[in-house]
């Protein structure tokens, strides 16, 4: 029944109770274990039924109930606490305005994402992406950075994954209702819901309403183009994360990114909050809106679009996510076409300069493709990967753009991924922590290294805990094995065994994630024999529970979840392996803390950071990883175990056969064995000791305040203060002069050489301490001494003459000749011994640009 209309019969909250309604609105009952604690003491069973949902709770409670409930004074006082609590939160300076002091700070920041994973209520999220975007806004709330999210509101989300009997996925659908979510529509003065409009080809318009959620301090636009108004096609746009042809991804991402500037204007209209002056756009989904804005300027400011484009350049930071071309967003440069040129232009831009922002005009690059991530970078002047590791692997990914210079200086930095402390801490071990050690304690992480008479947390606590993280896991692991194989067609009677699955007290190892081709679900399946005996061994056995949704094109996926449900299928194992369907924030708030050790095995460097790691580590539990995205920065070895890549071996069946080995191998002779090694209280010491480490070193680093508070100081402070500096007043005057000034640069550029270079003090050795002198006769055709920087470039040569360890050399300009010829000199004292190299480049200058490498331009003496 397609055309089923829904709506949804809301009880009428009793006076005395109606600050439950203020409490269920805001999102931030999703990380405050008090707000969900009241709400589950209102009715403990319905609770259970709406999966921990206070929106659902509240709509379905039976209004004899809540009569009773409102007469219960220890109640409402607890909820009048709980209000005022919130409204505290809501309102009391925070880090951002009580310790970050800095003129430049913005005083709003606009965050663009495709997805965002707050709460398995709002399953708007696919997998990390989203989970880490949820987990940024709320860290940002926390911290009382004043954040914008703007997203779509999918109708049906990501799919719900089940399996069919012999193990394949089925997906289903279901369809959100947003008037039972923590959701309000945001209004014109006069009560009718606003509207955001975007111009499609052929005359067409698309609509949207805007969904507004609070994640605590944070607002969150969400569009949702599910309105009467549209025709049926543009009704659809929204109607599921990432589905169906490019074009329908491709009007989902034109909605994001320019109707969702259009959003923001909207709300700042609205509630009369400021309009951002940084513009976050999280992965490439939401590009657009750089063209969006270009537009707004050319209208407002009349001004041409290199103005307009270096004015918005200035205001935006863009990150990268993936170490994968074929993880990009790539449209064919005719679909652009459609939206943007026959016709369909818009006032000031035309087709040729979007198409141009997301050219692939490098060598190796694919003429006839548009691709999002270089509009990112091309619409950005800083950007940054995920993980120390993954900025490299960008920078190489990335290096066409620069390639004038060396990959180390292409500008993409990287700010490490975090986690939202109390979104995936569990309640009980947040409450030994808060038992035992004071805030600050926990947060240093310093905490966990005092003993018991020092004032900290035992190790039989610790480990008790620990033990009852695992045991609330195996228990929900038996619901759902049930469950999926009801789903999967076998009858109550063939199930007795599932009430046995698993065992509280055994070595249990987590692996649940996305199901791409390089996280390597099925690695451990490599040697079927060495895994049954590490499953079955009589004395010391392990268990393990694996997740995971494939994306549903992804018939190799499938075939990977296939496999592994077949062999946990088999009468032999299946009380120790167990494949458990629909993996999601809810199975995560569980599954991580019951975990003794989480299993990580990507084809190295595939993963950009990964998050689920970080969220075990906040509960104790120990991380087996191959060196890969965060575990290669923060590895320590004593925090976990590092499985050894076969880096460099060019067989891919070999290469896993060889790092599965090395997976078992540390299985059978360390994990194992510490584990089971216990003394008299029954307590794993050298265990414990890890564990602890695993606190105390990673538990601070790990958290997403700290990277927000690295986004806040090293990314979005220094752009409001270009964006400031570009902006100028009227008519955008720095944005102006600086895109004259490039204009100039690039035109004048070819002639730009270096001539001669002449050293002195130089021989095939020399002494360490002395000093050379360098004199550099260069050309700079049309351009003056200011308009560049004359650079020695020097470093440690290899066996290609490339230079690493770069070291950099201004020189100042010492003689004027005719013809726009001049010698540039300085000198310097040899502080280091060893084989050195060097050369001489001019780049640009101009104190506007973020560095001299932002036009992409270098010259070099001609061989
Ligand atoms: C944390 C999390 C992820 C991301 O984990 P990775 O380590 O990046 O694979 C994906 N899905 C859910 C439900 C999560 O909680």
């Amino acid at each position: 029944m397609r055309a089923i209309r829904r709506f949804t019969v809301r009880t009428v909250l009793p006076e005395p109770l109606a600050p439950l309604d203020t409490l269920a609105q805001n999102l931030r009952w999703s990380w405050h274990t008090p707000t969900r604690e009241l709400f589950a003491s209102l009715d403990p069973e319905l609770w259970e039924r709406v999966h921990g949902d206070p929106v659902a709770l509240l709509g379905s409670i039976d209004p004899q109930r809540l009569a009773t409930l409102a007469e219960d004074r220890a109640l409402v006082a607890r909820i009048g606490e709980l209000d005022a609590d919130l409204q505290r939160y809501l309102t009391e300076p925070r880090w951002y305005q009580n310790d970050f002091a800095d003129a430049d700070k913005p005083d709003a920041i606009a965050y663009f994402s495709a997805e965002y994973g707050i709460t398995a209520a709002l399953p708007q999220y696919s997998g990390g992406l989203g989970i880490l975007a949820g987990d940024h806004l709320k860290s940002a709330s926390d911290l009382g950075v004043p954040i914008v999210g703007v997203g779509l509101l999918y109708g049906a989300g990501y799919f719900k994954q089940s399996l069919t009997r012999d193990g394949w996925q089925h997906e289903t659908y279901p369809v959100l209702d947003p008037d039972n979510l923590p959701l309000s529509v945001l209004r014109e003065a006069d009560g009718s819901a606003a509207r955001v409009r975007l111009p499609l080809p052929g005359g067409r318009t698309l609509s949207a309403q805007v969904w507004l959620a609070q994640v605590g301090r944070v607002p969150l636009l969400l569009l949702d183009s599910n309105i009467v108004e549209n025709d049926d096609a543009a009704r659809r746009v929204t109607d599921r994360l990432y589905g169906g042809s490019p074009d329908h991804r491709l009007q989902q991402e034109l909605l994001l990114g320019m109707g969702g500037v259009r959003a923001l204007r909207l709300y700042a209209r609205l509630t009369g909050s400021p309009q951002p002056s940084v513009y976050h756009c999280n992965e490439g989904h939401a590009g657009f809106l750089a063209v969006e804005r270009i537009r707004e300027l050319i209208e407002s400011e009349d001004v041409s679009f290199e103005t307009a484009l270096e004015a918005v350049k200035a205001g935006t930071v863009f990150t990268t996510h993936t170490p994968v071309p074929a993880g990009i967003s790539r449209y064919s440069t005719d679909l652009i076409s459609e939206y943007f040129g026959g016709g369909a232009e818009l006032p000031g831009i035309p087709l040729g300069k979007v198409l141009a922002l997301g050219a692939e005009d490098y060598e190796g690059g694919n003429p006839a493709v548009f691709n999002m991530a270089i509009l990112g970078l091309r619409s950005a002047k800083r950007a940054n990967g995920v993980a120390q590791l993954h900025g490299k692997v960008s920078r190489g990914m990335f290096h066409q753009l620069w390639s004038d210079f060396d990959v180390t200086e292409v500008p993409i930095t990287s700010v490490t991924n975090g986690v939202h402390a109390p979104t995936w801490v569990d309640p009980a071990f947040a409450e030994l922590a808060y038992r035992h050690l004071d805030a600050d304690q926990v947060e240093s992480g310093q905490g966990w290294r005092l003993s018991p008479e020092e004032g900290g947390v035992s190790d039989v606590e610790l480990w008790d805990v620990r033990r009852k993280l695992r045991g609330n896991l195996v228990k929900e692991a038996r619901h759902r094995v049930r469950k999926s194989w009801l789903d999967r067609g076998a009858s109550p009677a063939e199930l007795g065994w599932t009430d046995d699955v698993l065992d509280p007290d055994v070595l249990t190892i987590g692996f649940a994630r996305r199901v791409p081709t390089y996280k390597r679900l099925t690695l451990m399946l490599s040697d079927p024999e060495r895994l049954t005996r590490l499953l079955t061994d009589p004395e010391r056995p392990i268990q393990i529970l694996v997740a995971g949704k494939s994306h549903p094109d992804d018939e190799h996926g499938v075939g990977l979840i296939q496999q592994l449900v077949q062999f946990a299928d088999q009468a032999g194992v299946r009380e120790r392996i167990v494949f458990l369907p629909n993996y999601d924030i809810a199975m995560a708030q569980t599954l991580m803390p019951g975990c003794d050790v989480w299993l990580n095995n990507p084809l190295r460097p595939l993963e950009a950071s990964g998050t689920s790691g970080m969220k075990c580590a906040l509960n104790g539990a120990l991380n087996l990883s191959i060196l890969d995205g965060w575990w290669d920065e923060w590895y320590d070895g004593r925090n976990g175990w590092a499985i050894p890549t076969a880096d460099g071996v060019e067989d891919p069946e070999q290469r896993d056969r060889l790092e599965a080995a090395a997976l078992y191998e540390i299985l059978e002779d360390t994990v194992v064995p510490r584990f089971y090694d216990r003394d008299s209280e029954g307590v794993p010491r050298h265990w414990m000791e890890m564990v602890r480490h695993t606190l105390a070193t990673l538990g601070p680093k790990v958290q997403a305040t700290r990277m927000v508070r690295e986004y806040v100081e090293r990314l979005y402070t220094p752009t409001a203060g270009s964006a400031r500096q570009l902006d100028g007043g009227a008519g955008l005057e720095g944005a102006r002069s600086l895109a004259d000034w490039k204009a100039r640069v690039r035109e004048a550029w070819p002639a730009v050489r270096v001539d001669h270079v002449e050293a002195d003090g130089v021989g095939e050795v020399v002494q360490l301490g002395d000093r050379i002198a360098v004199t550099a006769y260069v050309s700079l055709g049309a351009l003056k001494p200011d308009d560049v920087e004359v650079q020695v470039v020097a470093g440690r040569p290899d066996e290609e003459d490339n230079l690493a360890d770069l070291r950099l050399l201004p020189l100042e300009v010492s003689e004027t000749f005719e013809g726009g010829r001049y010698a540039f000199t300085g000198e310097r004292a040899l502080g280091e011994t060893g084989p050195f190299g060097y050369t001489v480049r001019v780049v640009p200058r101009n104190d506007a640009m973020v560095g001299f490498t932002e036009l992409g331009l270098a010259a070099t003496p001609v061989q």
